[in-house]
């Protein structure tokens, strides 16, 4: 099996351009004496709306690895894929991120859900996890009605996992499970249950990403009761620490925070509690690079300027139809959406900070940003042009994206 450094950070390149100024950032990171891994992550749903193929993600790393000499560990994650969308992302990962999320509420067989409780009497009765609090009460339809909810989706996490295995003989990759992407968060004694579950189906899961409570919105912050938050973090923390003797899953199994980009406020929470456990972590971002993007262009001024009000200009006519595969991650006030005359009239400077996301900027408007944040179709199909502007404003583009992964993310996660 191919460990996972203690601490990784994923990003998303969606035009493959940014690798290395994404990359700029962890050596940023490791010359103040923290040494993050980088993960570059990419989903089947990014790759159909950009038009790539998971090949060109390894390529961007590779280079941009090279380049800059990092000699540091670094992954490919195959992100959120299923057992009908793993097959052209084997031989360029070296990470899978099985998504499991929409058989989360299907019942297992009524056999496999009896079998499981019957196997787990540790977890009926007064369950004692240390570090937490209150001990968990259980009756056994309890935990019969968990096992219900999540025995399926952990049943498809083992197809897909041995699927991979299969695959890939020599066993060299990470396997992570994502819960996120479903309605309702995960508690902690669900979650218990669910690495009671991978143990029990084999999977040597490293990273886990539940469904925390509070709205996870792309490209912004948190939105949500942050002591809530606190608590539970804590105590799913409480709950891995206890699985992973318990259970005998990989010593070093952490959280994954799923759209962990922009949470102002959660990281200073986070940054306090992983060293009671003396935990990892792994966040996933993606997104907020594309922003950096549209924000280089915007300061560069002139035809990349101009692309960029263009693209405001279709999202805005098109906001219905943007905004619907995300309903459940962003939040958009569309009264505080200027007009295109309005930003036509913008100059660069203005575009830049109404993006950039520094929440007390006066010229920051995160109706804009949340909407420019899933119009990356747009520059998907604008093609050559875009990547063009990209390559001739590369400078001020990388500035954006590396200060923005440092300064913004880095710093408050990892160096305080
Ligand atoms: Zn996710």
């Amino acid at each position: 099996m191919l460990i996972l450094e203690k601490f990784s950070f994923g990003v998303g390149d969606r035009f493959a351009h940014q690798a290395k100024s994404q990359l700029a950032a962890f050596q940023k990171l490791a010359a103040n004496g923290v040494q993050v891994a980088p993960v570059w992550n990419k989903s089947n749903r990014e790759h159909t709306f950009v038009g790539s193929e998971p090949q060109s993600v390894l390529d961007a790393a590779e280079s941009a690895v090279a380049a800059l000499g990092w000699k540091g560990g670094w992954h490919v994650d195959a992100d959120h894929i299923r057992l009908d969308t793993v097959d052209r992302f084997l031989p360029c990962s070296d990470f899978f991120t099985l998504d499991v999320a929409d058989s989360i509420g299907q019942p297992a067989s009524r056999g496999d859900v009896e079998e499981f409780v019957r196997r787990h009497p540790e977890l009926i009765g007064t369950v004692t996890i240390p570090n937490i609090a209150e001990p968990f009460a259980t009756a056994p339809i309890d935990i019969e009605w968990i096992a219900e909810k999540f025995l399926l989706a952990v049943q498809h996490a083992g197809k897909i996992f041995r699927h991979i295995a299969k695959n890939k003989s020599d066993g060299n990759f990470i396997v992570e499970v994502s819960m996120d992407e479903t309605d309702s968060p995960q508690t902690p004694l669900e979650l218990l249950v669910i690495l009671a579950a991978l143990a029990d189906e084999k999977i040597p899961a490293q990273t886990i990403a539940p469904k925390f409570t509070g709205r996870f919105n792309k490209g912004v912050d948190y939105v949500g009761d942050l002591a809530q938050f606190e608590k539970e973090f804590h105590d799913d923390l409480a709950v891995i620490a206890f699985a992973i003797a318990r259970y005998g899953l990989p010593a070093n199994l952490k959280l994954s925070v799923h759209s962990g980009s922009d949470k102002f406020s959660l990281y200073p929470i986070i940054r306090r509690t992983l060293p009671k456990f003396g935990a990892g972590l792994h966040i996933k971002t993606a997104g907020t690079t594309w922003l950096e993007e549209l924000i280089g262009l915007a300061e560069a001024g002139g035809d990349g300027l101009a692309l960029g009000k263009e693209i405001y200009a279709y999202a805005l006519a098109h906001v219905d139809e943007l905004c619907a595969p995300y309903a459940s991650v962003i939040d958009i006030d569309r009264s505080k959406l200027p007009s295109a005359e309005t930003v036509n009239a913008w100059s660069g400077v203005q575009l830049a900070d109404a993006l950039r996301h520094i929440p007390g900027h006066p010229g920051f408007n995160a109706n804009i940003r949340q909407l420019m944040h899933v119009s990356f179709k747009l520059a998907a199909k604008a093609g050559a042009r875009y990547t063009d502007l990209l390559k001739a404003n590369e400078a001020i583009v990388a500035k954006n994206v590396t200060e923005n992964i440092y300064e913004r993310h880095m710093r408050p996660l990892f160096v305080g």
